[in-house]
């Protein structure tokens, strides 16, 4: 039998939010005992990098590849800790060209996107590393554990404890839990674990804990935009007809394009002086879906280089793919939350001991990092009295 893990305090997730939230309590909490469990391999979750073991050298964003704070000067908690990374050169001002595609003229996309809006930041890593970086912060390294391809399919609370069971088996006790992604709380999971009940359902019954019910029938309601996203690996000597040097290059498609070509934007993401890598983000649910169900994936790989080289045809900047480049794809099936954010006043139960975190909840930045950069603060705040 595996032994189980005992700690203060159990973090589900190792994303963005997991990783500030992480860095913050542990800076008040020195001496806590403290473990991040993540069904990936690697710290990022939706802001994270696909580092290709097939082709080498190819390090692309497949996520959110920057990200954009629209709200700051009206938070200071959020003002402080954006210019705390900028400080410590985590990210700075992404200042690469940002483009509407239109038929007939380019327009800035400032306003065009959810993800353009405010200040656009960029990390001086990966995503991926991003998230690594933030929670390493402060000397923190090696005061938390990781366990990494572990997925918590169980949770149970007794006694003031919580006892979390993982799809290999292990067994996770904690005095304090905390979810920063809401799978174990939403329905979704009963298709994804395989189970018969949503998870903290389970664990905490009806009538038990208002905040809890409360939040489960929120998230009953949350719905997600599924998204897929399409990693071309450009040939060797692919690079813009311009001279273009900066690190990404954003291509917003307009309402009546993106009805026409399914992609929603286009990114180009220069990786060194020779390899130009470049994202598509589709999120057309029937696209998806026939991409999942397709025996023919040259077919459809064949028509994603066909509708690119048609948007991008009479484009100064851009040259067209030849069809034999490489491409990889990535499917979220939940991508981002799109309806009915959960309230910040939900976001702890001191009586269950437990806390929630995410782009999942209530303001100005739901659905995007900004959201769970800020949920994951306040959240710190909530437990810098709780021990
Ligand atoms: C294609 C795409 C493009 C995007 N573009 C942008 C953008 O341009 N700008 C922007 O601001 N935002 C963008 N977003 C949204 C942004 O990525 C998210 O808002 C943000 O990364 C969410 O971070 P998080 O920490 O809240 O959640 P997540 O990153 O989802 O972290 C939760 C983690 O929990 C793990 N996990 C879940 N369940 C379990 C379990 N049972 N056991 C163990 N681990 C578990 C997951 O693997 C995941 O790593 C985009 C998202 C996608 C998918």
């Amino acid at each position: 039998m595996k032994s189980k893990l005992t700690y203060d305090l159990l973090i589900i997730g190792g994303g963005i939010s997991a990783c500030v939230f992480a860095s913050k309590y542990l800076q008040n909490n020195i001496n806590k005992n403290v473990a991040l469990i993540e069904v990936g391999r690697g710290l990022g979750g939706r802001a994270s990098t696909r580092i290709s073991k097939r082709f080498k050298g190819w390090e692309l964003n497949h996520g959110a590849p920057n990200l954009n704070i629209c709200n700051s000067k009206n938070n200071l908690l959020l003002e402080s800790y954006i210019n705390e990374l900028l400080d410590k050169n985590f990210i700075k001002i992404d200042d690469s060209e940002s483009v509407s595609l239109d038929k007939y003229s380019y327009k800035e996309a400032e306003n065009i996107s959810e993800f353009s809006r405010g200040v656009n930041y960029i990390s001086l890593f990966s995503m991926g590393r991003l998230s690594k970086k933030i929670i390493e912060s402060n000397n923190l390294s090696g005061k938390i554990d990781f366990y990494f391809e572990t997925l918590i399919i169980d949770l149970k609370f007794n006694n003031n404890k919580w006892y979390l069971k993982s799809k290999n088996g292990e067994e996770f006790t904690s005095k304090f839990l905390i979810c920063s992604t809401n799978l174990l709380a939403h329905k979704r999971s009963l298709e994804i674990l395989k189970t018969n009940h949503i998870p903290l359902r389970k664990a905490i019954p009806q009538n038990i804990d208002k905040k809890i019910d409360s939040l489960l029938n929120y998230l009953e309601k949350q719905l997600f935009v599924p998204r897929l996203t399409l990693l071309i690996y450009t040939n060797g000597n692919y690079s813009y007809k311009d001279f273009y040097t900066k690190k990404n290059r954003y291509f917003y498609l307009t309402k009546p394009q993106e009805n026409k070509y399914k992609f929603e934007r286009v990114i180009f993401q220069l990786i060194d002086k020779n390899k130009l890598g470049i994202v598509i983000h589709l999120k057309e649910l029937d696209l998806i879906n026939s991409y999942l169900k397709s025996k023919d994936e040259d077919l459809f790989k064949q028509k994603i280089f066909k509708s690119f080289n048609e948007i991008f045809k009479s484009n100064a900047s851009i040259i067209p793919l030849t069809g034999n480049e490489k491409i990889s794809v990535m499917k979220w099936r939940a991508s981002q939350p799109s309806s009915c954010p959960v309230p910040l006043s939900l976001q702890l139960s001191e009586k269950c001991r437990i806390g929630f975190c995410g782009d999942w909840f209530e303001g100005d930045g739901f659905g995007r990092i900004e959201g769970s950069i800020l949920s994951a603060l306040i959240l710190a705040n909530k437990f810098k009295n709780l021990n």
